[in-house]
């Protein structure tokens, strides 16, 4: 028997990788190098955590409660940067300022006028005052 084949009787009905998992060992392996330098206890138990869940996973015989949490994980990488993506398209928009309505919390996209004006939100029909400088 060779080892690539005992490996995969090993491997049988395992979770095995994916992305949450890779995910994992690279955030580990960034610690493992920031306590290089920083040479912190605590740091260094983060990372045995990580890597221990990490294999956890991988030689778990749970498919799919690693699948709901890679799922979940990758909800969260998605809203983050989808928010990255919001964000980075009103600091390239020059002709619009963002504004938050005080009342409702609504995003308004108001052209960019230097001064302080009065809008209405057309969310809440509040009135309110914006400040725009520069
Ligand atoms: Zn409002």
């Amino acid at each position: 028997m060779n080892f690539r084949y005992r490996l995969m009787q090993f491997m049988y009905g395992r979770y095995g990788t994916d992305e949450l998992t890779y995910a994992l060992f690279i955030f580990a392996a960034i610690l493992s190098f920031v306590n290089v330098f920083l040479r912190s206890l605590i740091l260094q138990l983060i990372v045995y955590a990580l890597v221990i869940y990490a294999l956890f996973r991988v030689l778990s015989r749970n498919p799919e409660a690693r699948r709901r949490e890679n799922r979940f994980f990758k909800e969260k990488v998605r809203f983050v940067k989808k928010q990255k993506e919001i964000y980075e398209n009103r600091k390239n928009d020059k002709l619009h300022v963002y504004k938050k309505c005080p009342d409702c919390k609504a995003v308004l996209r108001l052209p960019h006028r230097i001064g302080t004006h009065t809008t209405v939100c057309p969310r809440c029909g509040k009135e309110f005052k914006v400040k725009v400088r520069k």
